[in-house]
């Protein structure tokens, strides 16, 4: 997936540039820049992002998100979780992910989502015993047949963000080879700065 970051200009902004002032040489800013943590030539005050357009969503469908993407997104406003959708805020048209998987634990052999796998099952007296919740499910559930994914022998594996899969007809629309294929043709201007968003729309 490749988002582009669109900019708002405030009215009669101007880059402010890191640039050097030989006043300010220092030890620890030896060419006297601005910002001696940014390099000579850096916007030091860059404008809001005004949207995000999308460039192409990958190839496939299906598309995970890690907590640290969810996380930015919601605190740039730009990514809703709503009614099992993931929806990214961009332009031209919201992008809708079916969530297949949220944060959780989730069996090998049928998927299904195990609520607290890696705690310990309690035996009468009430003191953990050495299966997990996870391995129980394995064990009585498909009678402890070997997990099907080597990398979780348990048979049970820990999702951390989320999977899922986008739009059918929104994969269809902005998918790479799609993105390719009209760049090609000339529509997405390759080469044209000036962003003039000249789609088609092929409905
Ligand atoms: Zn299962």
């Amino acid at each position: 997936m490749e988002l582009k970051r669109i900019y708002r200009f405030p009215e009669g902004w101007k880059p402010n540039r890191n640039t050097r002032d030989p006043e300010r040489v220092s030890k620890h800013n030896p060419l006297g820049l601005k910002d001696a943590g940014k390099r000579e030539g850096d916007v030091l005050n860059p404008p809001p992002v005004d949207h995000f357009q999308i460039k192409h969503t990958g190839v496939r469908p299906e598309q995970n998100f890690s907590q640290k993407m969810i996380e930015a997104g919601q605190a740039a406003g730009f990514l809703t979780i709503s009614k099992g959708e993931l929806i990214l805020h961009t332009k031209p048209e919201d992008l809708h992910y079916t969530i297949v998987r949220g944060p959780g634990y989730y069996c090998c052999h049928c998927g299904e989502q195990i609520v607290d796998a890696n705690l310990f099952v309690k035996d009468e007296e009430g003191e953990p015993t050495e299966q997990t919740i996870g391995m129980q499910h394995a064990e009585t559930v498909h009678e402890g047949k070997e997990s099907p994914d080597q990398n979780n022998p348990s048979g049970y594996r820990r999702v951390h963000g989320y999977e899922t899969v986008l739009e059918d007809k929104q994969h269809k629309k902005f998918n790479l080879e799609e993105f390719q294929r009209k760049r090609l043709a000339g529509g997405d201007g390759k080469g044209s700065r000036k962003s003039s968003q000249r789609s088609q729309d092929n409905g």
